[in-house]
């Protein structure tokens, strides 16, 4: 049995004050004041955001098939360096999560780890090849439980497959997660298509290429009756197709990334292949536009899409290099600095954009993001508002440092992690109460 742990003095939802009393991987007491049980650990967490642990529904982590660049316990230990306490794992691996014996051996692991609950995402097409579905129903019904379906890294692209694959994750009320991309408008580009792709004579990615296959999902989703999630929305045009979609009452859901919030297609002047990324960056126009849609709620959620590569796959030139850029362990800082810092969201909101909507999209909101109030599992965050830093790649816990922001200061991170009341990160001045 673990220390019972005496928090005091946080501010839940960078809020109220309150302390909190954890014992048996439970919140078991919210008061002023806690009396501390003998024998526990006493934090003191004045000037500290309590937030619930936080969820990402789109995570790479690479195992099976790409240990180089990162492994579930790599990746674990990024997640809970980060703040999060679960994470959703893509199916691009190698095998392909496209069977219920992949999924099973991911889910195993990430128990086994226990740094952060790891849910794998099932393919939705056998080995992403979009022409047959995959076993999605033995998946479902698997221990993973997997209630998410996606071929991220390539859209679903034949309508009719779409189609179908809502048809059947209906039946057990999970969602298909979409990665729109027309093949065909995006064949060989390397760049969001504007003023700087056409000066750096990089073939371009036009938002169209996006933004009809977010329309012709919603309008699916909405024929079928299903619910269908967009992945990293990048184009004001999205924005504003998804925003309609649910004016119309289509159940349809979105996530931004950190990285489309913050840096734009100018980066690719660098050449720096730690700017390419899959869907690109795109213009400030398009920035302004996302940061207004999560702060006025239709993009529903934030996601990292931390996608890590090994270094031969990005040390090389522009063109050559992988699409994807590391998210976990800055995630939670570029989002205090585009969203809380410019007073477009409270802590609140980003308890709701990375905790409880992602854990109830992937429906996961029995075990996560949950309120922090007695009775409940004791799945925290402390954030730390002021402890600016400076982003060292080989400092990240990830195997890989592809991280765009290297060098960069970020105003604020994670400074204790908690899955169901065991420390899983703690930063160097909380680990000595430990000791
Ligand atoms: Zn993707």
């Amino acid at each position: 049995m673990s220390r019972p742990i005496v928090i005091n003095n946080a501010h839940l939802y960078g809020d109220t004050v309150a302390s909190l009393l954890i014992e048996d991987g439970l919140i078991t007491q919210v008061a002023d004041t806690v009396e501390t049980p003998d024998g526990a650990v006493v934090i003191d967490a004045q000037g500290l955001v309590a937030l619930p642990g936080l969820v990402d529904l789109h995570t790479h982590l690479r195992e099976p098939g790409r240990e180089d660049a990162e492994t579930i316990e790599t990746g674990s230990r990024a997640a809970a360096r980060g703040g999060w306490t679960a994470v959703h794992a893509m199916a691009n691996t190698n095998p392909v999560a496209d069977t219920a014996g992949v999924v099973e051996q991911v889910y195993s692991r990430g128990q086994e780890i226990g740094l952060v609950d790891v849910y794998p995402v099932g393919a939705v097409t056998i080995g992403l090849k979009g022409e047959h579905l995959s076993e999605m129903g033995a998946m479902a019904s698997s221990k993973a439980r997997v209630r998410l379906f996606s071929d991220d890294g390539v859209c679903v692209y034949d309508p009719v497959i779409m189609r179908r694959a809502l048809e059947y994750v209906k039946t057990f009320d999970g969602a298909v997660v979409q990665h729109a991309q027309d093949l065909r408008l995006t064949e060989g580009a390397q760049m969001h298509e504007g003023e700087v792709s056409a000066e750096l004579g990089l073939a371009g990615w036009p938002a169209v290429a996006e933004e009809s296959i977010v329309a012709r999902d919603a309008l699916l989703a909405e024929h079928v009756g299903s619910r269908v999630h967009v992945q990293h929305l990048s184009t004001a045009g999205s924005v504003e197709i998804i925003r309609w979609a649910k004016e119309r009452g289509i159940k349809v859901t979105a996530e931004a990334t950190p990285h489309h919030l913050l840096l734009t297609d100018e980066s690719a002047r660098t050449y720096d292949p730690l700017f390419k990324v899959n869907p690109p960056l795109r213009t400030q126009a398009d920035v302004d536009a996302l940061r207004a849609a999560v702060a006025d709620g239709t993009i529903d959620i934030i996601a990292t899409d931390h996608a890590p590569h090994a270094s031969e796959d990005k040390d090389c030139e522009w063109a050559a290099a992988s699409f994807g850029m590391l998210g976990l362990e800055t995630a939670l800082g570029v989002i205090q600095k585009v969203l809380v810092d410019t007073g477009a969201a409270t802590w609140r909101d980003v308890a709701r954009l990375m905790s409880e909507a992602p854990a109830r999209i992937g429906q996961v909101d029995h075990l996560h993001g949950r309120p922090i109030a007695e009775g409940e599992p004791a799945n925290l965050t402390l954030v730390d508002p002021k402890a600016a830093w400076t982003v060292t790649p080989e400092a990240l816990a990830s195997r890989a440092s592809n991280t765009p922001y290297g060098g960069i200061e970020l105003p604020g991170r994670a400074v204790a992690t908690f899955l169901r009341g065991v420390p899983t990160h703690l930063d160097a001045q909380l680990e000595g109460a430990f000791a």
